[in-house]
């Protein structure tokens, strides 16, 4: 059997434990066999972060710039346990904010739906993609307790040193106090990567903020997004018979809920913190959710939304065979082997990527899945595989359909 071609590599981006694991495991069971794979590699495992100052992360992000499109491995956030734990010179940042700092995106998670697992909410039949602008506001804020008698202002002073002051509040009693901020440049990256997601995906985009109360601040907000849709998006929008609307984040909540779902709801920081939370898990699981990065520039990066799953690690290391559940890696593979065809006019790796995505869902929707969705299966007794076996399960499957 001949193998697919591809003309430009991926950018690929190791990580950490059980995510590590199954790394290798995906590519050699469920990629190598079908697909001349070409990457550029990059360890971004804690090690080699550690071994190379974390260059390599750095190093990372540009590639993607050069290249177009990566695909990430969970990696272990450094945390005081994890300094002992790894022998490590510095706590080093999060790569993923590293990644987002240099890339300037937003990242875009979306349910993975499988008949026989229903989300909570019964009218949901398509994902909802949850669009989070992952840069300031109250995670960029300053913070104050106050005394009572003291009065609060709100002071800038601009570059010609003139200031303009607001009085906040006259403090009766003890209270607390925040300043938050957003950048223009940040509200308008965030704004394009909604309407090319939008456009790239064909699904519609909703953007919700409380522009009722926060008049100036998420007026801001709604006013990029309304001028970048009227100068730039709106014709292709239009073209493709695809909606955008602004509404009020109270009356989005109410809407979300009584919708079919396929659509785009991109939400500012906090916001979007919340709601995908909530979205993921009345959908079912964090192993079932797909996430990428988007730049403004077109620079897309897949990777799973949950971590290194490191108690299944500690069982791997004691010789037991885990039940993790493959899918949000695969499915990073898969968009990014897709997003890799579609840029370099690949069709046969887009369709690969279609194939090797209907093969794991038809495994489980053949009721054989890995022990956390177990849980969740309605379709009487589901069969609980090891890792393993689910993707040589997936692989027979992939191998029946013609390439
Ligand atoms: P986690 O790795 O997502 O795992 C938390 C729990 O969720 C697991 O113990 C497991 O529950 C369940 N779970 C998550 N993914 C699963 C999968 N694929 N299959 C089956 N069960 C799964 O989160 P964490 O334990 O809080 O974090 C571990 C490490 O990951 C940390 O060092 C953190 O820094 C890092 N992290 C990285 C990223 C990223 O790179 N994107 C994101 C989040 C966290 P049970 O134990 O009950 O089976
Ligand atoms: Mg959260």
């Amino acid at each position: 059997m001949e193998k697919i071609k591809m003309t430009t590599p991926l950018v690929e981006m190791d990580g950490d434990e059980m995510t590590r694991i199954l790394w290798q495991d995906i590519k050699d069971i469920l990629i190598t066999p079908f697909v001349d794979l070409k990457t550029e590699y990059y360890d971004l495992s804690l090690p080699n972060r550690d071994a190379t100052g974390d260059k390599i992360t750095t190093e990372a992000a540009e590639a993607i710039a050069r290249l177009g499109v990566g695909v990430k491995c969970a990696t272990i956030t450094p945390n005081t346990a994890r300094m002992t734990e790894y022998n490590l010179h510095e706590m080093w940042k999060s790569p993923n904010g590293t990644i987002r700092a240099i890339l300037d995106g937003t990242v875009f998670r979306a349910p993975i739906l499988v008949e026989g697992i229903s989300p909570v909410v019964r009218t949901w039949k398509k994902p909802i993609t949850i669009a989070r602008h992952a840069y300031g506001d109250v995670y960029k804020a300053a913070e104050m307790e106050v005394e009572a008698g003291s009065r609060a202002e709100l002071t800038v002073t601009t570059r010609f040193g003139g200031k303009k002051t607001e009085t906040i509040y006259d403090f009766e009693c003890d209270g607390v106090l925040t300043g938050q901020y957003n950048k223009a440049s940040s509200i308008e990256s965030f704004a394009r990567s909604c309407f090319n997601y939008a456009l790239g995906t064909n699904q519609d985009l909703w953007f919700s903020a409380k522009d009722t109360i926060a008049k100036k601040y998420d007026g801001a907000f709604r006013d990029t997004f309304q001028r970048l849709y009227d100068e730039e998006y709106g014709a292709q929008f239009q073209e493709k018979g695809l909606t955008y609307f602004y509404t009020l984040i109270d009356d989005a909540v109410a809407r979300v809920i009584r919708s079919e779902g396929g659509m785009i709801w991109a939400l500012k920081n906090y916001d979007g913190d919340v709601m995908s939370d909530m979205v993921s898990t009345a959908f079912g699981s964090l192993a079932m959710m797909t996430s990428v990065l988007v730049s403004p520039q077109g620079n897309y990066e897949y990777e799973a939304a949950h971590g290194t799953v490191t108690r299944h690690y500690y069982k791997h290391l004691q010789g037991e065979k885990t039940s993790t559940n493959p899918m949000a890696t695969i499915f990073a593979w898969s968009g990014a082997l897709r997003k890799r065809g579609e840029k370099d006019n690949l069709p046969g790796l887009q369709a690969f990527a279609e194939r090797l995505e209907e093969s794991c869902l038809d495994v489980i929707r053949s009721g054989v899945m890995t022990g956390d969705l177990c849980r969740l299966w309605e379709k009487g007794e589901a069969k609980q595989v090891t890792s393993g076996e689910f993707l040589e399960a997936a692989a027979a499957r992939l191998s029946h359909t013609t390439i």
